[in-house]
């Protein structure tokens, strides 16, 4: 299936997406923390376009349905008799949960002007000898720049202190 017309409906035209694609991960594959004995922990994610409303039981199940029956399709195996316990967690609890801005997951898109040193700064303007790291700062989004970011910021506090 072609992300063509999913990205259009994340990008150009923001909307639910009609034909949803999805990642799909299994930490249980490598974390037997993850999940009880003789079990899986599936993750699914539809990436969607931020600041969409009405994410209500109704359309989260229908999303449910339609991932899980494709994967049905694919692998052949019936997944739904076999659950025991699923969660979802949408635009509206980025919101809630993370005071996240338009529910958005990712934080500030990569645009030039947040990008490098237009991105907010490690230390703040306004409380002396506060930092701050990870993805929101300097270098950016992704696990090897936010490690970056502690890096960065741990020498700008010794610095500070020297
Ligand atoms: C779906 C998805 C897929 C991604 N895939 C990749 C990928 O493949 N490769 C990659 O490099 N990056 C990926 N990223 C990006 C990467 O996960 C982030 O850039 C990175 O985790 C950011 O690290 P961080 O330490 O800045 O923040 P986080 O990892 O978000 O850590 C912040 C922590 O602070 C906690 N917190 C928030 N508010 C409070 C509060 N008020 N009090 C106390 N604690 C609080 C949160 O619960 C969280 O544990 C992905 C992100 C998402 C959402």
């Amino acid at each position: 299936m072609p992300f063509d017309k999913h990205g259009h409906e994340i990008y150009k035209e923001p909307q639910w997406p009609s034909e949803p694609l999805f990642y799909v991960s299994i930490p249980s594959a490598t974390d037997n923390s993850v999940a009880p004995e003789g079990c899986e922990n599936i993750v699914f994610l539809v990436p969607v376009a931020s600041g969409l409303t009405g994410d209500d039981e109704q359309l989260r199940e229908n999303y449910f349905q339609r991932i899980i029956q494709r994967m049905e399709k694919v692998l052949g195996e019936d997944i739904t008799a076999a659950i025991v316990y699923k969660k979802s967690f949408s635009v509206s609890d980025f919101t809630k949960e993370y005071n996240s801005f338009r529910g958005n997951a990712y934080g500030l898109a990569n645009t030039l002007m947040q990008t490098a040193i237009f991105r907010p700064s490690c230390r703040s303007k306004k409380v002396r000898n506060l930092f701050y790291t990870g993805q929101l700062t300097v270098p950016g989004p992704g696990v090897p720049p936010s490690l970056i970011s502690g890096e960065v910021v741990a020498g700008q506090v010794i610095k500070s202190i020297k």
